[in-house]
């Protein structure tokens, strides 16, 4: 890391912070922000996250804190009237600076924030066990039925247009019809597979412009290693709230199913071993509809399948623009990577559009037998 301890103690001297920082070390597995723990010299006093933030892919950082600041006091708020609820640790605090900014602006031009560190919890990478994945399912419903009645249209887009498959097609396009690195013509058939799917992938995008499906807050970035678990793995917060927006819901449950379900990884050579973990699929599910329930309509109860078909297309399309481009956007390890997630996100797709049927009476039967129980109770 190119952060040295004598510039990372001038950064956090600029935040208003309590107690005296003993210690400082790189922290976490994310991909995206570096991050920092810091603890303090007497336990008394709390422990920090330090974050800069990426500014080559969020460029608007005012904004994304703004849009944290305004849904982590929603969050707040909400929780504070739920009995047994404890916000503190149940989401984000941002920790301003001395003179009452959120971020802190270096001399080279890095974006700074900082949280309060959550103690004893635990985030994983790889979702292997049932009761993980309806952890993380109810994590990201809560998340989304505390926000949905706060107003959509009162956040900036971080990243505009990211989970827009029309201008993600579009983009697609412009690189076949440029060919730039003459790569074109070695990928016909996953050029047709995208081609045959275009209509059927703009659903989402057409409800919403139709009126039928509502404008929502969504997380955008829903891997199971941004929810915080207790020390009994119970759901406690979810973070990284870099990529919340408005968007619709059903963004956020294809995005969090596509890495669920797949038991292979995003790359993997082997199409063989792509296959679907179904158990995974249905403990999500409950644990996201447990909480959902409450403020899904029936039109976004059946958009969820059409979230799971579209987001590991959007993959597809965007790992394959790339590599049309010639590998400009993600990190490649070699020769083909892009072409090599490109293929295993489609043959993921197959796999889903084999037991579409199975996972949309999954996603019924889940919905009713809530709607059941609580027909019973009232
Ligand atoms: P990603 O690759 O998911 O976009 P990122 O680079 O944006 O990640 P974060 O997810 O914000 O980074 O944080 C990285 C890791 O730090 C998390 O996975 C989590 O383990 C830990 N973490 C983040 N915020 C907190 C917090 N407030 N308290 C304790 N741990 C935290
Ligand atoms: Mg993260
Ligand atoms: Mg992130």
């Amino acid at each position: 890391n190119q952060h040295t301890p004598q510039h990372l103690s001038a950064i956090i001297d600029a935040f208003s912070i309590e107690g005296t920082i003993a210690t400082i070390k790189p922290y976490g597995s994310g991909h995206i922000n570096d991050t920092f723990y810091l603890k303090n010299e007497d336990q008394t006093h709390p422990d920090y996250l330090l974050q800069r933030i990426n500014h080559a892919i969020f460029k608007d950082v005012p904004a994304l804190m703004d849009n944290v600041k305004k849904v982590t006091e929603h969050l707040r708020k909400k929780l504070a009237a739920i009995p047994d609820s404890n916000p503190k640790k149940q989401v984000l605090t941002i920790i301003p600076l001395k003179n009452g900014l959120l971020y802190f602006k270096d001399v080279d031009g890095n974006y700074w924030r900082m949280y309060l560190y959550l103690t004893d919890t635990n985030s994983y990478d790889l979702v292997e066990k049932e009761i993980q994945a309806f952890e993380g399912g109810k994590a990201f419903g809560r998340f989304q039925a505390l926000l949905s009645d706060m107003d959509a249209t009162l956040l900036a887009e971080t990243i505009p247009d990211f989970h827009n498959i029309e201008m993600r097609l579009s983009r697609f396009y412009k690189a076949w019809s440029t060919d730039i690195a003459k790569r074109r013509d070695e990928v016909n058939e996953e050029t047709d597979f995208i081609n045959k799917r275009v209509d059927v992938m703009k659903s989402i995008l057409n409800l919403g412009k139709e009126g039928h499906l509502s404008l929502r807050i969504t997380h955008n970035d829903t891997k199971f290693n941004n929810v915080l678990l207790d020390a009994n793995d119970k759901a406690q917060c979810v973070i990284d709230l870099d990529t919340v927006m408005p968007g619709y819901v059903a963004y956020d449950f294809g995005d969090a199913i596509r890495t669920i379900i797949n038991s292979a990884s995003e790359d993997e050579k082997d199409l063989n071993k792509i296959k679907l973990n179904i158990p995974l699929f249905e403990a999500y599910t409950k644990g996201y509809l447990s909480e959902a329930d409450k403020f899904l309509s029936a039109v976004e109860v059946d958009s969820l399948m059409m979230g799971v078909l579209l987001i590991p297309y959007m993959q597809a399309v965007r790992f394959l623009t790339d590599y049309i481009e010639g590998d400009v956007y993600y990190k490649t390890n070699f020769e083909g990577h892009n072409l090599q997630r490109t293929r295993a996100q489609i043959q993921l797709l197959k796999e889903i559009e084999a037991e579409h049927d199975t996972l949309v009476g999954i996603i019924d039967r889940v919905y009713n037998e809530l709607k059941n129980a609580t027909t019973l109770i009232s």
